[in-house]
């Protein structure tokens, strides 16, 4: 067995690692570099290796940095199969269409500003018709637990890794002359002990692991902590008489907020008459999928199903698709709490609802995410007096609030103990900035005594088995 990283050593996006075992290829994840300059010509520039090679694809979940290009390996030739689990396949679908329109949105955006200029720009790397091609590939969905075979003894197996819904690590298995090797590739791996995911199950004993490094670095605050100061902000924003804006991401963030709502909700936290905006279609196409699953969630919220409990759209939630809808949430001046995207506050339409309220001193804003360098979000948590929307200066006198450690990411004492469960095998790290790859190999060296690699991009990685 043999794995190659295409570009996921040190860095945390575009995610796609190619593993040869006996005989057959097999593509873990295809993602999108996401969020540096240059990436354009990344996602754009042709695969280091022949998409038609390559006899199937293994999603471990749907964030756009681990499925963003597939529809470019399909464009490229690829009509094999795409494994994934049922809910990874509908999230798939979603979040593969809106990436595609907003692509197209940038592109006519671009090419209008050029054409003022006299330029032609590059078309968007795909769009909808490479998405339905794409989507067209997965094939019927893979249970967690069952072996699924891929036929000259290789098999693989996903387990629930508890990061976002439907998401997976995958066991992958070569059977040859009565003995067997396992390599098992994290994916990304869910934190202990949050509310709407499960958390993650133990990896099985194996001879290689690829595990992510995200935050190989550094330890996250306890989930409660993160949940009591989102409340409380909450509560002071409400009491200060105006509107609440929760700045979110579509996936897993959203449901998350939805879900500590719910729990203000139920213990009367909340005034009875107050009205919560998803305001996202992308994130309400989400929320219903996490509806059509609940029974996949975390246990303590599948027991309160039973109490007959709504965990996402309980008395006062409006889900918002429409734009019209949208822009009716501007009448009330206080009482709204408003979840939209995007959540960094770079686009979407969160940003009308910024303009209507952040000159406003007795409204609040929640960032429950972090703020990447560059994003307007960013600016406001940073404690900028005035700042830009659509090309008018609005002033912020609106309470700013951060909430961290809501991470759907393991910390580094999470990713070292998930590992101790894979017995004795060599730890291969993946998917994080150098010093989260340094700090994390340190960590597994000294705390369980292993052999420990750091991925390097198209440098192939011989997997032995272990003694
Ligand atoms: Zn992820």
């Amino acid at each position: 067995m043999r794995i190659t990283s295409h570009g996921a050593a040190g860095e945390v996006t575009g995610s796609c690692h190619l593993l040869e075992v006996g005989r057959k290829r097999i593509l873990v994840d295809c993602g999108l570099f996401q969020g540096n300059e240059g990436d354009y010509t990344r996602n754009a520039a042709p695969f280091a290796f022949d998409p038609r090679s390559i006899d199937a694809v293994v999603v471990t979940h749907c964030h756009l940095d681990h499925i963003g290009r597939l529809p470019l390996l399909a464009k490229a030739g690829y009509v094999g199969p795409i494994y994934a689990t049922q809910e990874a396949r509908e999230i798939g679908r979603l979040i593969l269409m809106d990436a595609a329109h907003v692509m197209l949105e940038e592109y006519l955006g671009r090419k209008r500003k050029a054409a003022r200029q006299g330029r032609e720009v590059e078309p968007p790397p795909y769009g909808v018709d490479d998405v339905m091609m794409t989507v067209d590939l997965f094939q019927r969905p893979v249970t967690y637990g069952s072996p699924v075979s891929l036929g000259d003894g290789v098999s693989f197996t996903l387990r629930n890794a508890g990061h976002i819904l439907g998401s997976a690590f995958v066991e992958i298995e070569e059977k040859r002359g009565g003995g067997r090797t396992i390599a098992t590739m994290s994916g990304d791996l869910g934190y202990r002990g949050r509310a709407v995911m499960p958390d993650p199950v133990a990896p099985s004993e194996c001879d290689f692991i690829a595990v992510e490094s995200t935050y190989g670095d550094r330890p996250h605050r306890p989930v409660a902590e993160s949940r009591d100061e989102f409340a409380n902000a909450v509560k002071e924003a409400l009491a200060s008489g105006g509107n609440v804006i929760i700045p979110s991401f579509a996936l897993e963030r959203s449901q998350d907020v939805l879900y500590y709502l719910h729990e203000m909700w139920e213990a009367g936290d909340l005034p009875s008459d107050v009205r919560i905006y998803l305001d996202s279609p992308l994130a309400i196409g989400i929320t219903r999928a996490y509806e059509r699953h609940l029974k996949a969630l975390n246990p303590k919220l599948v027991a309160g199903l039973d109490r007959g409990e709504e965990p996402f759209e309980f008395p006062g939630v409006q889900f918002t698709s429409t734009a019209e809808e949208s822009r009716a949430i501007n009448r009330f001046e206080s009482g709204s709490i408003i979840i939209a995207g995007s959540g960094m506050v770079n686009g979407g339409r969160v940003l009308h609802h910024l303009r209507h309220n952040l000159w406003r001193p007795n409204c609040s804003v929640i960032f429950v995410g972090y703020q990447a360098r560059g994003t307007l979000g960013r600016l406001i948590v940073d404690g900028a007096n005035m700042v830009r929307i659509f090309g008018e200066e609005i002033a912020v006198r609106a309470s700013v609030h951060t909430i961290n450690g809501l991470s759907a990411h393991a910390d580094r004492q999470g990713i070292v103990d998930w590992l101790r469960g894979s017995g004795k095998a060599h730890v291969h790290l993946i998917h994080g900035e150098p010093n989260a790859l340094e700090t994390l190999a340190a960590a597994v060296r000294s705390e369980l005594g292993r052999e420990v690699t750091i991925a390097e991009p198209l440098v192939p990685y011989e997997i032995r088995p272990v003694e």
